[in-house]
């Protein structure tokens, strides 16, 4: 009998164990993770877009977190103070650089740590022979036009610098990111396939593109349109009344049917212009603001894209019902904590 009890105790107390092990394993599982956790890379990226694309490719094994809020003038943007803390905790800052964001990279290089690396993806992205210069972006003042990723190819080239960077920094997930980027790889042929396909169906004599904010240069250059003009100045002011004059005479020449405004950039010069030389008004193109909030499908950049498509291709006389197929999802599985300021 006592056997038979003391098999009884020992039964009981290895299911006590068991159970302990059962429930503890969800500790045991968690610190694990807080483990894995605190073993990521900190990522701090400025404007959306590129956000976004950091997002397509670290997904979930990387900590992530923008700077730049959405629906703000990113060239003249100041970072508070208080990101001098995010910045010093940061393995890797990812900037668009071609002097967007020069407050927020002096912010970046007197706060991050020695062995942090500051990764400026327009500058690795094209030559200086490639830079582009135009109203808002004279060549005498030296900066080029920054706005590299309204062209996805180049988007996809950002992709694949943050892959570089991000298996330098992190090889034991090579595998993931190179998964991540082989998606988007496929998104981006999809999307730039969908563009070539809807700005095919505009007349050619409306190939062209006079915007408020001139953020598609390299977009134009791409997919064969022509930039006529940029109403917004080099130093972000109000065009003079001789230049507005211009533009007038520019649209009403052309026939344009259409001018481009910017969500971020209200422009009761622009709308006089469209009234002026009787072209429609399109007040919602963007360059960094997101469509939807974070968390909607279609918060990424290539939705952005997309939405500028299905935005500026009809204005112009075309069809852009083929952008409708285009996969604007994240390529990685699950929500990656990514932080997008609002
Ligand atoms: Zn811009």
């Amino acid at each position: 009998m006592e056997n038979i009890f003391a098999g009884v105790k020992l039964w009981a107390l290895l299911f006590t164990v068991l159970a302990i092990a059962a429930c503890g394993g969800g500790t045991a599982d968690q610190s694990q993770d807080g483990n894995q956790e605190d073993q990521l890379l900190t990522v701090v990226t400025t404007v959306s877009p590129i956000t976004s694309i950091v997002e397509n490719i670290g997904g979930s094994r990387i900590r992530l977190e923008g700077v730049v809020p959405e629906g703000v003038n990113s060239h003249t943007f100041e970072p508070v103070p208080s990101m001098a803390k995010l910045m010093s905790e940061a393995d890797l800052i990812i900037i668009n650089g071609l002097f967007l964001e020069e407050p927020t990279l002096a912010l970046a290089e007197s706060n991050k740590r020695d062995d942090a690396v500051i990764l400026s993806l327009g500058d690795q992205a094209v030559t200086k022979e490639n830079w582009q210069f135009d109203f808002t972006f004279p060549e005498a003042a030296g900066h080029p036009n920054p706005h590299l990723w309204p062209d996805p190819n180049l988007g996809l080239r950002y992709a694949e610098l943050v892959y570089d960077q991000l298996v330098a920094m992190d090889p034991k997930n090579a595998e993931y990111y190179a998964k991540n980027l082989a998606g988007f790889r496929v998104r981006v042929k999809q999307l730039d396939e969908a563009i070539r396909a809807a700005v095919a169906t505009v007349p050619e004599q409306n190939r062209k593109l006079l915007t408020y904010h001139d953020s598609w240069a390299y977009f134009a250059k791409q997919y064969g349109m022509e930039v006529i003009g940029a109403v917004q100045p080099s130093n972000f002011s109000q065009p003079s009344v001789k230049e507005v004059a211009g533009l007038i005479d520019q649209v009403k020449s052309l026939g344009l049917p259409a001018v481009f405004g910017s969500e971020v950039f209200p422009s009761d010069v622009l709308e006089a212009i469209a009234r002026e030389s009787d072209a429609q008004f399109v007040d919602d193109l963007a360059d960094d603001d997101l469509p939807g909030k974070p968390g909607d499908p279609e918060h990424s950049y290539l939705g952005l894209m997309r939405q500028n498509l299905v935005v500026m291709i009809p204005a112009l006389g075309g069809d852009a019902s083929v952008m409708a197929d285009v996969d604007v999802r994240n390529v990685f599985d699950g929500p990656s904590g990514a932080i997008y300021p609002q």
